[in-house]
């Protein structure tokens, strides 16, 4: 197969879900957020909003694309306020339409609430069709719309705590923003699925998705919000309140991200990324040893990996790949053929350092196998004399219902064949995953990761989950 003969249909990499920022009791707060969400661009780009309060008027600005086509220069003017939240998109529920663009905004009875949500909430179908059969009526086809209708709901409003009870409502994995005029909240599932950080700037607080948004703004990250946690920020200062009992069983933190979701500076559960990264490369390089000349990584996701490969196995690191870092990281975006087009521009292989090298490639995940044959193919017509291609996770053998979208298991292409299959479909020398144990091997507590779409060993019960738009039921175009 040559190079420029492949056709791609499907991106070979899971999409991702959102990322969110919060800032309390700092001035032009909506300047801090569009850097932080900025610094998140990676968790999603089809879309991103802004909502910010002064303590008496909130203001928000919300489009499709990336946040700095949405935002522009003046935007600042229009969002006065000391406290906001922030999000940044890819839907792994509901279409891409400006209506699900988040934060979402509502006027209740007792004032204006913003709600900002990453994650998958697995109730979110029977809870909608509860509302609507009472005859309240959803704007957008996201399932983080019902947390919206559950703070609405005069059960809960008329409740001390309305908050937690609401959250205790629903299930599945969630990190929540929820902002009123005056306070910011925070909360995080019980069983810990997203991340979600506090940092402290100067006299104010800030929540990210990813500590590398506090880093970015100067902010000193304080700690993580506890699974099961509901943080409220307000004049006050910050109050905590557990929404739900502790766990009785293990909690399921999504080991996705340390593989491949989160930027490498990013300190995610309590670990930096790179040196977790790092550390499956050198596993890897134990379980999967080869004969080799070089080793490259696929960037940039795989750089980490790599670099622990070759300090293990004692093989140089080379660029084999150079990343065109002006073409979006395209398996986040949602159409197919965008993702097409953008995968043949992102990487350029490097002839004059592959060419008649036994090539060992590191990649930190594969999904379809539809990129990672094509990548064999370049190198081969580079002329690279051996390809030995080593993962930094299992087989990614079952869907994720928690937030990340990945294609039905017959679609995965490690779903559908073991192995030897994958190796041979895609056309390498040699193909070794990290194991599960390898997986897990950097953390202390391992029980408390999920690893379902490795294993199939899903933490909650999954039946009743259905694709990415299973709600819309109702089909309904808008220009807007
Ligand atoms: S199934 Fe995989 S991607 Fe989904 S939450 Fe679990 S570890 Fe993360």
């Amino acid at each position: 197969m040559k190079c420029m003969d492949v056709v791609y249909t499907k991106e070979d990499k899971p999409r991702e879900m959102c990322g969110l920022f919060g800032v309390f009791g700092v001035e032009y707060a909506a300047s801090l957020i569009y850097q932080g969400l900025f610094s998140q661009q990676h968790r999603g780009q089809e879309g991103a909003g802004i909502v910010v309060s002064d303590g008496m008027k909130v203001h928000s600005l919300k489009g499709q694309g990336l946040v700095s086509d949405i935002f522009e220069a003046d935007a600042w003017d229009r969002l006065p306020g000391y406290l906001g939240i922030g999000h940044v998109r890819y839907s792994t529920t509901g279409s891409t339409r400006i209506q699900n663009v988040q934060p979402l905004v509502v006027e209740c009875v007792d004032g204006i609430w913003a709600v900002a949500h990453n994650g998958n909430l697995v109730n979110a179908a029977r809870l909608r069709r509860m509302y609507q059969e009472a005859g309240a009526i959803f704007q957008t086809s996201t399932d983080s719309e019902v947390l919206v209708h559950l703070l609405a709901d005069p059960m809960y409003r008329s409740r001390p705590r309305r908050v937690a009870r609401a959250l205790n409502e629903i299930q599945g994995s969630f990190s929540f923003l929820i902002m009123t005029k005056d306070a910011l909240m925070a909360a995080r599932d019980p069983l810990g699925f997203k991340p979600l950080s506090i940092g402290r700037l100067g006299e104010g607080y800030v929540v990210a998705s990813e500590t590398c948004a506090l880093n970015q703004i100067g902010a000193k990250y304080l700690r993580d919000v506890e699974p099961g946690e509901l943080v409220t920020i307000d004049k006050e200062g910050l109050h905590s309140h557990r929404f739900a009992e502790r766990p009785r069983q293990h909690l399921a933190q999504c080991v996705f991200e340390m593989v491949y979701f989160a930027r490498p500076d990013s300190l995610v559960f309590g670990k930096n990324v790179h040196l977790v990264r790092q550390q499956y490369g050198r596993c890897l390089a134990r379980e999967h040893a080869v004969d080799a000349d070089i080793v490259i990584a696929i960037p940039d996701s795989g750089n980490s990996a790599a670099l622990g490969y070759s300090q293990e196995s004692g093989i140089p690191l080379n660029y084999g790949f150079i990343r065109n870092h002006y073409v979006g990281r395209t398996f986040i975006m949602p159409e197919a053929d965008a993702r097409t087009r953008g995968v043949d521009m992102k990487l350029a292989v490097l002839p004059e350092v592959v060419r008649d090298q036994r090539v060992v490639v590191v990649d930190d995940s594969i999904v379809r196998g539809t990129t990672a044959r094509r990548r064999v193919a370049c190198l081969r017509e580079a002329g690279a004399k051996e390809i030995h291609l080593r993962i930094s996770c299992p087989p990614t053998a079952n869907p994720c219902f928690f937030g990340i979208d990945f294609p039905s298991k017959e679609e995965l292409i490690a779903g559908v064949h073991d192995v030897g299959g994958v190796c041979e479909y895609l056309g390498a020398d040699s193909l070794g995953y990290l194991s599960v144990e390898g997986l897990l091997s950097p953390f202390d507590k391992p029980e408390n990761f999920c690893t379902a779409c490795f294993t199939g060993d899903y933490p909650v019960d999954i039946s009743a989950m259905h694709g990415k738009e299973s709600l819309e039921t109702h089909t309904h175009e808008s220009n807007e």
